[in-house]
């Protein structure tokens, strides 16, 4: 009697779920370029295109100053934290357009000379402020440290150091990224690039927009 063909056994499917990849970080989701992106990087080799660039969505937040409107909530949940930790951080400077930006300049070229007026402040379309993401902050413990380097050592410019990325913010220019940012350590500048993105780069251990998109920086004008 010939033998039956055993019947042909067909696994089922596998049933172990397909693992979920880790979502990795998308470093195209916003352009480097565009003046109106998140993610813009401004130096002194990038100036803003087109130079007079304005947003278009500013809102007044406090003392009368104004950012973008994508960065307004972020600002007011940081402000909150740090007073719900008794530290006071009071808002000093916000969006600040390319004629005001023009007068600021030419005010400290008359008082300093070129060389000095370049350390302290940004040509026009140079400057972040011009985007309406960056911010400089003071601190109610000590007003005579605002825009001074002994604001890091107040209670304020502390918080600041050990906060800021919680809500989508960097301090911009430190001692340890000066020549990769091209700027003096200013650690009440504080510039809104979105919690996805601070997170990746805590993740990176990098603290530049410089080296997150590889965008060269420096201190001398492009
Ligand atoms: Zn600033």
């Amino acid at each position: 009697m010939p033998t039956a063909a055993a019947p042909s056994f067909t696994p089922p499917p596998s049933r172990t779920p397909t693992p979920t990849p880790t979502p990795t970080f998308d470093r195209a989701a916003h352009s480097t370029t565009n003046p109106a992106s998140p993610w813009i990087v401004v130096n002194k080799h990038h100036p803003l295109d087109p130079v007079d660039y304005a947003p278009d969505d500013l809102v007044t937040v406090s003392a009368g100053e104004q950012v973008r409107a994508e960065v307004a909530d972020d600002l007011r949940d940081m402000l909150d934290a740090a007073a719900d930790d008794g530290v006071t951080l009071t808002m000093q400077s916000g969006y600040r357009s390319y004629a005001y930006q023009q007068q600021i300049f030419g005010n400290m070229l008359g008082v300093y000379g070129r060389e000095y007026a370049e350390r302290l402040s940004a040509r026009p379309g140079y400057s972040e402020h011009q985007t309406g993401l960056a911010v400089d902050l003071g601190g109610a413990s000590k007003p005579a440290c605002d825009f001074d380097p002994c604001f890091a050592t107040t209670p304020e410019g502390r918080w600041i150091a050990e906060h800021v990325r919680e809500y989508g913010f960097l301090v911009r220019y430190t001692k340890a990224n000066q020549d990769v940012t091209g700027y003096a350590p200013e650690a009440w500048h504080l510039r809104w690039v979105g919690r996805s993105l601070t997170a990746h780069m805590a993740e990176l251990g990098v603290t530049t927009l410089e080296e997150t998109f590889d965008v060269d920086g420096g201190s001398d004008y492009r």
